[in-house]
């Protein structure tokens, strides 16, 4: 049994909603999954009364800005408390070598020495090649190659309680990888627009989805359940509604469409 605790649902541009990223909770810890792009990442581990020393674990699936800015500001943070002896163990960072260097780079530029040689001590980093596994709270993660067609992305794929579930960042599930994910029990998948809204949004140039395309991909490979993110945000909180709506129009399956700070029980 995980939750699945939705810190954000909205896409890079986003302005009420916080980026997409979430945690997967079960009784061995928390594992966040993407950092948001600001400090508004704090405010949410908080609203969840997330204990810092037993967040540590922390996958990022690529470096755009509303994925990884967040991890400046947390780290920042738990560097704090691992000074103080607050947070006692380390901090696995999962991500593939891009992402690293990205992290890398950045850190550099943006704390002081003191900060990055506590962060230091504090961060185990785990790049990740294509294919492979990490025990993360006990449960097995097998980190992939998205092959996206925008800056190098990795997702995940796992079991948890008997239900094979797959995270595919926030680009499209490429076709060429259709095969691995037959028959799935849940796909965390990006959906940018309503089918009815392609024309203002054009979401395949950006290398997104609509409920529409979604839809097609989810019949064409009998997935069970779906959970949508990193949307658009102009119809508040009409969003659910008409997003489970349309997707419902072409698929069959459950379509979960979280709200910022829902969690999701699997
Ligand atoms: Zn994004």
């Amino acid at each position: 049994m995980a939750n699945i605790l939705m810190l954000g649902t909205g896409s890079a541009g986003t302005y009420d909603l916080y980026n997409t990223c979430f945690i997967i909770q079960n009784n061995e810890g928390n594992f966040l999954v993407d950092t948001g792009g600001s400090n508004e990442i704090i405010r949410r581990i908080d609203y969840f009364n997330i204990d810092y020393n037993s967040l540590n674990n922390i996958f990022i699936s690529h470096s755009h800005t509303d994925h990884i800015f967040g991890l400046f500001w947390l780290l920042r943070k738990m560097a704090g408390l691992y000074k103080r002896g607050i947070i006692t163990k380390k901090l696995n960072i999962y991500c593939n070598d891009f992402v690293y260097e990205a992290i890398k780079q950045i850190l550099n530029h943006v704390l002081s020495k003191g900060l990055l040689d506590i962060i230091n001590d504090l961060v185990n980093y785990n790049v990740v090649k294509n294919g492979d596994k990490h025990i993360i709270n006990g449960i097995e993660y097998t980190f992939f190659d998205i092959l996206a067609k925008g800056i190098k992305q990795y997702g995940f794929k796992t079991i948890i309680n008997n239900k094979k579930i797959a995270f595919l960042g926030d680009e499209p599930l490429n076709e060429s990888l259709y095969d691995n994910f037959i028959n799935y029990d849940y796909l965390f998948h990006e959906v940018f627009c309503l089918e009815s809204e392609e024309n203002i949004y054009h979401p395949f140039e950006l290398f997104h989805s609509s409920t529409r395309s979604l839809s097609n991909m989810l019949n064409k490979l009998n997935i069970k359940n779906v959970i949508i993110y990193h949307t658009e945000e102009k119809h508040g909180e009409k969003r659910k509604e008409l997003y489970i709506k349309e997707t419902k129009e072409y698929y069959s399956g459950n379509v979960y469409v979280p709200d910022d700070l829902e969690i999701i029980k699997i």
